[in-house]
């Protein structure tokens, strides 16, 4: 089993000022870049003079506006043979978008998030549209990822819980992974679990929950990565994806207005810790002290499309047995939607 892992890892602040040095130390001199939307306008000069100091050549360079997986192979082929790595900044869909190219082509991809609203900025999983439809694809884990956790600090509040909601989900997510071993014998791989469990615990056991603070910050965004870490370990996305993420998946496809996948996925990680029974008051906890809980009540989900998400979640992806496979624990789930006197507050 051959496993890769980011060598190159900087979570700081201020980090991406110093972009161009990092490529040089890792030989990059000539790269093609990629900006999600909106986002070159905000650190165009910043990353240029980087650049240029350390004398990396872009040699390609492409706004990410589109995640259709056509799109994908044509950047691929845009890419001039001179370049030497893929650099991708922005949100989640840059990443995504980026780390396939690197998959096809081959070249290192280095990640560099604006935000951390979810594990995708360092995971081998790549969600496109592919023919029309929204699917996770099995790509590369970055080689390089840079968190500059002053930009994390300024981004909107709700990523960063976001980010919070879908790293507790690895507590249920290895509970399921057990439950499916228990139930098809599914092989379940014990250095990834314990991979993604301390990754859990470090931002759970954390003195501070502070999301205005960058040291929190840099422990939450080095979890995120562990996460990706455990996956890649794995070989599947078990370890920080269980029954919590099929209902956020399937709440996606039904609910009229979706929220970030973190926020859903937060929410039905207390569901489903619930009807698992483990660590409940540990992860509402955390939950609450971030502010990630007072922040979905002010933005409740939709209680009939999560009753319904719920019920679709066994649907979603073949052979994944979890706790909602089991249909009294979904109808367990549904009174607890009702009658939980936090739940009901998150879903109305
Ligand atoms: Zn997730």
């Amino acid at each position: 089993m051959e496993i890769t892992v980011p060598s190159l890892l900087r979570i700081k602040p201020d980090a991406l000022f110093k972009i161009g040095k990092y490529l040089r130390t890792e030989g990059l001199s000539s790269i093609a870049l990629f900006f999600g939307e909106g986002i070159r306008d905000l650190f165009e000069r910043t990353i240029r003079i980087s650049l240029e100091s350390s004398e990396i050549n872009v040699v390609h360079e492409e706004i990410v506006t589109d995640n259709a997986i056509e799109k994908v192979f044509e950047s691929t082929f845009a890419i001039p043979g001179k370049a030497r790595a893929i650099v991708a900044i922005g949100g989640g869909k840059a990443v995504d978008y980026c780390k396939y190219i690197a998959f096809l082509s081959h070249l290192p991809v280095i990640s560099i998030p604006t935000s951390i609203s979810n594990d995708g900025f360092a995971s081998p999983v790549s969600s496109l549209l592919v023919q029309g439809r929204r699917k996770s694809l099995k790509t590369v884990i970055p080689t390089g990822v840079i968190v500059d956790t002053a930009i994390i600090k300024n981004a909107p509040s709700h990523y960063v819980l976001s980010g919070i909601g879908d790293l507790v989900s690895n507590i249920t997510a290895v509970r399921d992974w057990k439950l499916a071993f228990k139930n098809s014998g599914e092989y379940v791989n014990d250095f990834s679990v314990l991979v993604s469990l301390n990754a859990a615990d470090n931002v759970i056991n954390h003195p501070t929950h502070d999301i205005t603070d960058t040291g929190f910050l840099g422990v939450l965004s080095g979890a995120l990565v562990m996460s990706g870490v455990a996956m890649e370990i794995a070989g599947t996305s078990r370890p920080a994806s269980g029954g919590e993420h099929l209902v956020s998946h399937a709440y996606d496809k039904l609910a009229k207005t979706p929220s970030l996948h973190g926020i859903q996925v937060g929410v039905a990680t207390i569901l489903a810790a619930r009807l698992q029974g483990e660590r409940v008051e540990q992860i509402i906890r955390v939950l609450e002290r971030c502010g990630f809980i007072d922040l979905v009540r002010s933005r409740p989900l939709d209680r009939a499309d999560l009753v319904r998400a719920i019920e679709e979640a066994p649907y979603i992806k073949e052979n994944y047995y979890t706790i909602f496979s089991e249909k009294e624990k979904r109808e367990e789930a549904r009174d607890l939607l009702e009658n939980d006197p936090l739940l009901k507050e998150l879903a109305v």
